[in-house]
């Protein structure tokens, strides 16, 4: 398979990136890790005029923490995010995820900010920037926008990125105190696109529970928080977790395909869900 022909652009400074998108508009393809872009010029599914390559700009890249949280540059690597201390000790549920996308090679490669644009239904990072209440900052020519994650994904390889903004931040508060985690993934083969997974925080203060978030990805058009399912585990404990689970279970309708049918994938979410509820459970003694 080989891509269509395009002109090819290395941008030196956002700026410039910037300024390219501002003059193609949807004629133009923004480059960072190339570890979906390519694949899709490949198979011809995208025929844009010109690449616009912001993998070397250096300001888009790197992690900063500050009193409220971590600041991501959009081309941080996957790998990065899997091993950084930082992530490790404020969002180890992030890092978890990371070791569950694809393989070395690819994590060494694709960013946070391609993967978030890109939206796969069945990626871990729109996951997790649910899970975490992400706010996604969108940079163009004339200004910047900043857009909580739950505003940010509207379907299936489909977001609120307008052609001449870029991606180029994503900033994670901190969690509360007593915060525990639990993250758990089926797929065919280690490193292949999940099948389903799920995703909680739990906060637990006084031998209850008072702060409850819970992701599901791959059982939807996009990843998706369920609040339902968090709201009845407010001021409860592990007795609750079976109920919540049950709740998740019957408010989602995902599709059936050759690697499971609709049934099956609501079967994960309810196992799924009890075993990570347990585990964030514990982790938040
Ligand atoms: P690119 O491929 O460069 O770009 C992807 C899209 O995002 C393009 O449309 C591009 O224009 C746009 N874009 C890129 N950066 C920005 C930005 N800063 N602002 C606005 N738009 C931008 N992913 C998973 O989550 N889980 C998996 O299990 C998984 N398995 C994979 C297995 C294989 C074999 C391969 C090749 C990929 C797999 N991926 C998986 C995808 C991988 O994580 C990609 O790296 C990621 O989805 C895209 O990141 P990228 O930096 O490579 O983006």
């Amino acid at each position: 398979m080989k891509p269509p022909p395009f002109d090819y652009r290395r941008c030196a400074s956002l700026e410039e990136a910037l300024s390219l998108l501002a003059t193609h508009g949807t004629e133009a393809k923004l480059l960072a890790g190339g570890q979906s872009l390519m694949p899709m010029l490949n198979f011809r599914l995208l025929r844009p005029a010109i690449l616009v390559d912001i993998g070397r700009i250096a300001a888009l890249d790197g992690i900063t923490e500050d009193a409220r949280g971590l600041t991501i540059g959009a081309l941080a690597r996957h790998r990065v995010l899997e091993t950084d201390a930082r992530i490790a000790t404020h969002f180890p549920v992030l890092a978890e995820a990371m070791a569950h996308v694809a393989h070395l090679a690819v994590r060494n490669r694709g960013t946070i900010g391609g993967s978030l644009s890109h939206a796969d239904p069945a990626a871990e990072l729109p996951m997790m920037a649910l899970l975490l209440d992400a706010t996604l900052r969108l940079t163009r020519q004339d200004g910047a926008r900043e857009i909580p994650a739950a505003d940010f994904f509207l379907g299936s390889l489909a977001t609120a990125l307008e052609p001449e903004e870029v991606l180029t931040a994503i900033h994670l508060p901190f969690l509360p105190p007593g915060t525990g985690w639990g993250f758990a993934e089926t797929a065919p083969r280690a490193g292949d696109f999940a099948t389903a997974a799920a995703a909680c925080l739990l906060t637990r203060r006084g031998g209850v529970i008072t702060m409850a978030r819970i992701a599901l990805m791959g059982v939807h058009e996009t990843a998706l928080r369920i609040p339902a399912a968090e709201a009845a585990l407010l001021g409860q404990g592990p007795g609750a977790f079976a109920e919540a689970a049950r709740i998740a279970r019957d408010a989602v309708e995902p599709n059936s395909d050759l690697r499971a049918s609709a049934d099956l994938r609501r079967h994960l979410v309810e196992v799924q869900l009890g075993r990570v509820l347990a585990a964030a459970w514990e982790k938040a003694a």
